[in-house]
């Protein structure tokens, strides 16, 4: 039988890691999450700790009124509640979640909504003050533009339709 290999990056927080800010975790209770887990599909992540940040750390936004995306082309950056600047720390943190996606051959992410390296819809509204604006994180923005299907835990079904969809087509025999 074939060994199963994963398919899915997953925010290693919603599997109950501690690597919030914090030192909590925000698990995710979900028989679709409990069922690729059990079949080995699941690669968890915390890009910020990959990027080198400790836990506990000083909870941190992107600039308001700018994107993930701007801080890839330079526009904006990272601020920590103390002052602090750790945008090289979250890039750091986004190309290992790449590079272990490219490694893997992962074309699927299921990503923790809000946070400035996983949000995929929205983020904080960089004031510090608990709203939440529409936007990308940076994680999440360098994902999708390399071809990565990027999901939020609350769109776990579109997320399994869309390995159905890569299995389906690979086992098809995809056009080279
Ligand atoms: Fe969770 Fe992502 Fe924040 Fe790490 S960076 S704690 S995986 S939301």
């Amino acid at each position: 039988m074939a060994e199963a290999r994963p398919r899915i990056l997953v925010s290693a927080c919603l599997l109950g890691a501690p690597v919030r800010y914090d030192g909590r975790a925000q698990e995710l209770r979900s028989a679709l999450l409990d069922q690729w887990q059990a079949a080995g599909l699941l690669l968890p992540l915390c890009p910020e700790l990959a990027g080198g940040l400790p836990v506990p750390r000083p909870p941190a936004e992107i600039e308001a009124g700018s994107q993930g995306w701007q801080v890839w082309l330079g526009q904006a950056r990272i601020r920590d509640a103390q002052g602090g600047d750790p945008t090289e720390a979250f890039k750091a943190g986004a190309a290992a979640a790449l590079a272990l996606v490219q490694r893997h051959g992962l074309r699927i992410a299921v990503l923790k909504e809000g946070s400035p390296s996983c949000g995929s819809q929205r983020i904080a509204s960089g004031h510090f003050d608990g709203i939440k604006r529409a936007g990308l994180g940076l994680t999440a923005a360098l994902l999708r533009q390399h071809g990565v299907q990027v999901f939020s835990e609350h769109e776990l079904d579109a997320a399994q339709a869309a390995l159905q969809e890569l299995v389906s087509w690979q086992v098809g025999g995809a056009p080279a």
